[in-house]
């Protein structure tokens, strides 16, 4: 018997090319419980990927999907979302995808307040392609592009996502799944330019080399690693070393881009 987020799931498509370990699955079963929560539209719903791991989840839930090139994802889902601004419009993408490749997207979806749901999928690392590092791999990690450690800072991305615009902010892992799942239900219902960080593991191509064992070990180091917002704002600055903060980072509200076009449209025509 199909249970009630089966339906939003390509069975036929199954089994998925996730190595074992990875938390990729997590962050897809997450997206299809906060899909299941607010009873969501398959027809009036687009999923927009990118290139990678990560972005072969589109493909396996029920949608109108799009897999599109590296780092483009947002491009096209601005595209979809300009042209028909009633659909729902979610977008993945992996850590190097959407910042190194797509970065230029990236900031650029979030200074105009377009209201898509973005979802990176953070494993600290390119998967795909054999384990190069990309703007989100922690400083001094080893990389097939960086055998002798990496020497560039890290982006903390939501600081990005805010500098840029963006009007919702979180982050969660796939340890605290369930928050996962309500962070996205919340960034999906907020009116704007929503991102998502889903920290997940990489045991091959970035746990292997960092020597962060298991799926399972990596899965601790999340556990281990995340501070609730809440709990945070107690702590000072040496205890936060090494730790990073979840839950919901930053709301606000500011004009969303295509209701702002649709008043310039109107402009232009005299309307108004
Ligand atoms: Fe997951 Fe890493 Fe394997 Fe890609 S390479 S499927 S991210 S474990
Ligand atoms: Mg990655």
């Amino acid at each position: 018997m199909q249970n009630s987020t089966e339906k939003y799931l390509r069975t036929e498509k199954l089994p998925h090319i996730w190595c074992a370990g990875c938390g990729n699955g997590i962050v897809l079963g997450a997206m299809v419980r906060a899909f299941d929560k607010m009873d969501c539209d398959q027809n009036n719903t687009v999923i927009v990927s990118g290139i990678g791991c990560s972005s072969r989840a589109a493909g396996y839930m029920d949608f109108n999907t799009l897999h599109t090139t590296h780092g483009r994802a947002l491009a096209f889902a601005t595209g979809i979302k300009m042209a028909k601004p009633n659909i729902n419009v979610f977008v993945i993408m992996g850590d190097g995808d959407a910042t190194a490749i797509g970065g230029n997207h990236l900031i650029h979806a979030a200074r105009r307040n377009i209201d898509l749901t973005t979802i990176i999928f953070n494993n600290q690392i390119y998967g795909m392609t054999g384990g190069q590092y990309s703007p989100l791999t922690p400083l001094e990690s080893i990389a097939t592009t960086a055998p002798y450690k990496t020497i560039e800072r890290n982006f903390d991305l939501p600081e990005l996502a805010k500098a840029a615009g963006a009007t919702y902010i979180a982050r969660s892992t796939t340890y605290h799944a369930a928050m996962l799942t309500n962070l996205i239900v919340a960034g999906a219902t907020h009116k704007g330019f929503s991102l998502i960080e889903a920290v997940t593991a990489c045991p091959v191509s970035f746990g292997r080399r960092n020597k962060m064992g298991s799926g399972y070990d990596m899965l601790m180091w999340q556990k281990e690693h995340a501070v609730s917002a809440e709990k945070a704002k107690n702590l000072t600055p040496e205890e936060m070393q090494e730790k990073f903060v979840i839950g919901e980072l930053y709301k606000t509200n500011a004009p969303e881009y295509t209701e702002v076009y649709d008043r310039l449209i109107e402009r232009a025509q005299g309307k108004i």
